[in-house]
């Protein structure tokens, strides 16, 4: 990759580098290292302006572009991501932390939005119904909205944005991404395989920076649809300000995944899941574990169970192929983290595992390290359960029933994703049905939907009223039109000022 071998980043706009001064830059760093390996340049109006520009110049070329060479492009690019996918790891390891295995299955999971979307031709299919009022028929298309923007998290600095761009594309937008100032080398290594593949110039935008462009982007009037991946707060903000000025938004926002242990669950199986789900990738998911709610009597020994896993977690630099959960992504974040482990314990949990003890394994002394950390007895009072860690800390919970279980959930705040560990059918059917979070896993920790169904959460964990990827995709990046239509024959009538009625 030529631009994002160097150590200075900046924006794609037009299908390629920008070349302008940029009037703010930041650092990026390597989580491993505590250093820094770059520089990014940071957006404000002007260019924002120049990138949407350069899409609203693209649109009609690409919207007028039929359906099967517009999938075509998306054919080429699939198979240029497979090929540089380890590069794609690569990149992400260096900016975010996560191992290089978890960082190539973000990458493998946004290639199945990718395979989704080659789909487009058969997914715009209207439908059509002949002779609704004598000679008169009707049916439907979809079109494309215009210029869309995403705003993506740092956290799956590849994936978040291949939710969004390969679906908006597909349906014949362009579109403007702001990735996180924090890794933003993924997004423009997919710029160059876009462009690779055949897209258009400017089709395909990438600015970079914080909450200027952010707010460029939600007030510029060319943006007619904002597609938003991060924290609560922020998702709120982007989805009111962004509504205001009239577009269509969808914002998804953070979590506090619940994890629920009936007592005839497969305890092995649930302490596996725990620790995978609350660990991997430093527990920097959205759809991570952070709350397990163990149901009396399997509390102590779930936790001896997980403890013991714990202490073989091997902590290490991302880019050791031996390491199985790297740092966290800035000191800052990992400071806050670590910070809930004596506010835990002040407010009256237990902390079962220390994770500040853990060994780091060919770490430098200054990479952000956190080992894997469990408080027991927390309530729902504490700051560690309410607040959205975003880090290795798992919290148990205990709880005396299902029935108290499911009140601890659904009285929380957020909704995103949750899981619950049981061999009754019915108990995990009743479950399914009275959760009120967006995506549920039986007996399956992190439940990600596959790329055609939709992902996205409830209550404070997203904003609006449409999921991403899957049909709900679809819908969000088109606009619906139906027709109806006459063609002429000799028997037509005269003039009828009554409202049209099916004759
Ligand atoms: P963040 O909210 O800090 O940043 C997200 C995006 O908003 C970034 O592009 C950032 O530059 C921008 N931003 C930051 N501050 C802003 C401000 N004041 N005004 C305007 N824009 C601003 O989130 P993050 O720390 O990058 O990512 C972690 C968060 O994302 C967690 O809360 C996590 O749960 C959430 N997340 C949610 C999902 C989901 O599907 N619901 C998926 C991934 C991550």
């Amino acid at each position: 990759m030529g631009q994002a071998n160097g150590q200075h980043r900046t924006h794609w706009i037009g299908g390629k580098p920008w070349t302008g001064q940029a009037a703010q830059r930041g650092d990026i760093y390597n989580p491993a290292t505590g250093q820094v390996s770059g520089t990014v340049d940071y957006a404000g109006a002007a260019e924002v302006d120049a990138a949407v520009s350069a899409a609203a110049a693209a649109l009609p070329g690409w919207r007028d572009t039929s359906l099967v060479k517009r999938a075509g492009v998306l054919f080429a690019f699939r198979e240029l991501v497979r090929a540089r996918q380890a590069d794609l790891a690569a990149l992400i390891t260096a900016e975010h932390g996560k191992v290089a295995s978890d960082a190539a299955g973000e990458v493998a999971r946004g290639l199945e939005v990718v395979d989704f979307a080659c789909g487009i031709p058969h997914l715009l299919k209207g439908s059509f119904s002949e002779n609704v009022s004598t000679g008169v028929d009707a049916y439907s298309i979809r079109q494309p909205v215009g210029v869309v923007a995403g705003i993506t998290p740092f956290n799956f600095p590849a994936m978040v944005p291949m939710w969004m761009f390969p679906i908006a594309l597909a349906c014949g937008n362009t579109f403007v991404l702001k990735p996180s100032e924090k890794d933003p080398s993924a997004s423009l290594l997919l710029a160059e395989l876009l462009a690779e593949a055949g897209l258009p110039e400017g089709v395909f935008n990438v600015v970079h920076g914080g909450k200027e462009a952010v707010d460029a982007l939600l007030t510029h009037q060319g943006v007619k649809a904002v597609s938003f991946v991060g924290s609560t707060p922020i998702a709120r903000y982007v989805y009111e300000t962004g509504t205001a000025a009239g577009k269509r938004v969808q914002a998804l926002g953070g979590a506090k995944n619940h994890m629920v242990v009936l007592p005839d669950a497969d305890l092995d199986l649930a302490a596996d899941a725990a620790v995978s789900a609350g660990f991997g990738s430093a527990g920097e998911r959205c759809m991570a574990i952070s709350v397990v709610v163990a149901v009396d009597p399997v509390g102590d020994e779930l936790i001896s169970k997980i403890t013991d896993r714990v202490a073989k977690l091997r902590v290490g630099p991302g880019d050791d192929a031996r390491s199985e959960m790297g740092p966290l992504v800035t000191r800052a974040h990992r400071d806050k983290v670590e910070s809930y482990l004596d506010t835990g314990v002040a407010e009256g949990a237990t902390l079962a595992i220390d994770g500040r003890a853990h060994p780091v394994e060919g770490g430098a002394a200054d990479g952000f390290w956190l080992g894997p950390s469990l408080l027991d007895h927390v309530t729902p009072a504490m700051s560690c359960y309410r607040d959205e860690i975003f880090g290795p800390v798992l919290s148990v919970v205990r709880a005396d029933s299902y029935a108290g279980a499911l009140d601890v959930l659904n009285g929380n705040p957020y909704g995103n994703g949750t899981a619950i560990f049981t061999n009754d059918g019915g108990a995990a059917r009743r479950f399914t049905h009275e959760v009120e979070v967006g995506m549920v896993g039986i007996n399956v920790p992190i439940p990600v939907p596959m790329a055609f169904y939709s992902f996205g959460g409830w209550k404070a964990s997203l904003f609006g009223d449409t999921h991403v990827h899957g049909v709900e995709g679809v819908h969000f990046y088109t606009r619906g039109k139906a027709v109806t239509s006459r063609w002429l024959d000799p028997s037509h009538g005269g003039v009828n000022l009554g409202f049209p009625t099916n004759q």
